[in-house]
């Protein structure tokens, strides 16, 4: 089997290239699990906030708003935004955090309220008023509906006519000529261009291919669910956490969600919440609201791959022509990704980056895996 682009990890981001990328030629996308988005991708949180710390995560964040508000005629049956705001809390003595967090939305045009304590308390009732002095309001965050994003771009990618190839843990990526040929037990293809969207596997896959590694770190990140409050209408509560990033919280269908917001480096893996994480989560939580936790009703545990720099990367190797990578998203991959998508798909066909990027102010060279930040 002879294909223009092998795409080799079936999460948000690959999903997402094999969207953007079906219409210029032949595309497999290929995924070892049974399913798409089993890893990272199905176990997150679901915002969309473009309160980012660094600049070009922040840039593909906003330039990503707009398909994922009005994607394009069916993509989807169901909108993938809700309204779901994101408040961020803090002390006196935090002020300056805030500042930049409200200057890095108005960065990109975001709307940010600057909150007193009361007006803080009236948007999540159950903090403890002598825990907080301030607040940061993103009006326009959202909820995402991860799952009819991720089947948006599976049916549109198997509509423009890619294969969608799952249980085929890639095992061997070797130089045929000018092409590359991978194989996983019982099968194999040949592709002019790989593109390594293995997310917490990027290093791994690379290595098969010969190339060194750019430094992806994946970070364990647990969450749990737990039971609503008889005291509290939780249903319009924003996602709330502080500027220190050591809790947050929000609502679910039914339930709400908590995190301690933890960034553990681990080897890539199939991975599960820690006890620790958990417990220390409630008593954080515990301690800044008047929330009473109990028992999580569920609990999980995923990775956020990280580049040295902390934004994300999306171009090709220097060493290996043809050798895409897409990679470090972080704790934003979901969120980023048509824009990311669709930088991927303009870079393999030779194309300048799309408006919607470069709008922003994002040049190819801030997503290169060649770029001087990512060198130590
Ligand atoms: C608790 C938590 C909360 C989060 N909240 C948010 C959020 O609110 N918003 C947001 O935007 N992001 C969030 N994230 C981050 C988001 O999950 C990631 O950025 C995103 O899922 C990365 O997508 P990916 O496709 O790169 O990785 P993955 O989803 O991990 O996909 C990579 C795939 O590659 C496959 N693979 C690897 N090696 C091989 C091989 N050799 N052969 C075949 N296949 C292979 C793997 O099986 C895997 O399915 C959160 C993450 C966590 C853990």
């Amino acid at each position: 089997m002879q294909v223009d682009v092998a795409i080799i990890g079936g999460g948000m981001a690959g999903a997402s290239a094999a969207y953007f990328l079906a219409g210029h030629g032949s595309v497999a996308l290929i995924e070892r699990e049974e399913h798409f988005s089993y890893h990272s991708s199905g176990r997150t949180a679901a915002q969309f906030t473009v309160g980012i710390g660094v600049a070009t995560m922040r840039r593909m964040a906003q330039a990503s708003r707009a398909f994922l508000e009005t994607p394009p005629e069916g993509f989807a049956e169901q909108p993938i935004l809700s309204p779901r705001g994101c408040l961020t809390v803090g002390r006196r003595d935090q002020e300056a955090a805030l500042r930049r967090l409200e200057e890095n939305l108005a960065s990109v045009g975001a709307r940010a309220d600057h909150l007193d304590r009361d007006e803080a308390l009236a948007l999540f009732p159950a903090l403890r008023p002598e825990k907080l002095d301030l607040g940061v309001y993103e009006p326009d965050a959202m909820d995402i509906d991860v799952d009819v994003l991720l089947q948006g771009y599976l049916r549109g990618a198997r509509a423009a006519g890619a294969m969608l190839i799952t249980r085929a843990d890639i095992q061997s990526i070797t130089r045929e000529g000018d092409r590359w040929r991978v194989t996983w037990p019982g099968g194999d293809l040949v592709a002019d261009v790989l593109v390594n969207a293995a997310g917490g596997w990027a290093d791994e896959v690379a290595g098969m291919a010969g190339l060194a590694k750019l430094g992806v770190v994946p970070h364990r990140r647990t969450a749990f669910t737990f039971a609503l409050q008889k005291d509290f209408d939780t249903r319009g509560w924003p996602h709330v956490g502080t500027v220190d990033y050591d809790w947050y919280v929000k609502p679910e269908p039914g339930c709400l969600m908590g995190s301690l917001a933890d960034a553990t480096p681990v080897a890539a893996s199939d991975v599960y919440p820690e006890d620790i994480d958990i417990a220390q989560a409630i008593e954080n939580i515990e301690r800044d609201t008047r929330l009473s936790i109990g028992r999580p009703l569920s609990q999980w545990a995923g990775l956020r791959s990280f580049v040295r720099d902390r934004n994300p990367v999306a171009g090709m190797s220097q060493s290996a022509p043809g050798f895409f990578w897409l990679a470090g998203q972080g704790g934003c991959g979901i969120l980023t990704s048509p824009a990311m998508g669709q930088a991927i798909a303009a870079l393999v066909a030779g194309s300048p980056l799309p408006e919607a990027v470069t709008r922003l102010g994002v040049v190819a060279d801030d997503l290169s895996p060649e770029r001087e930040s990512l060198k130590s």
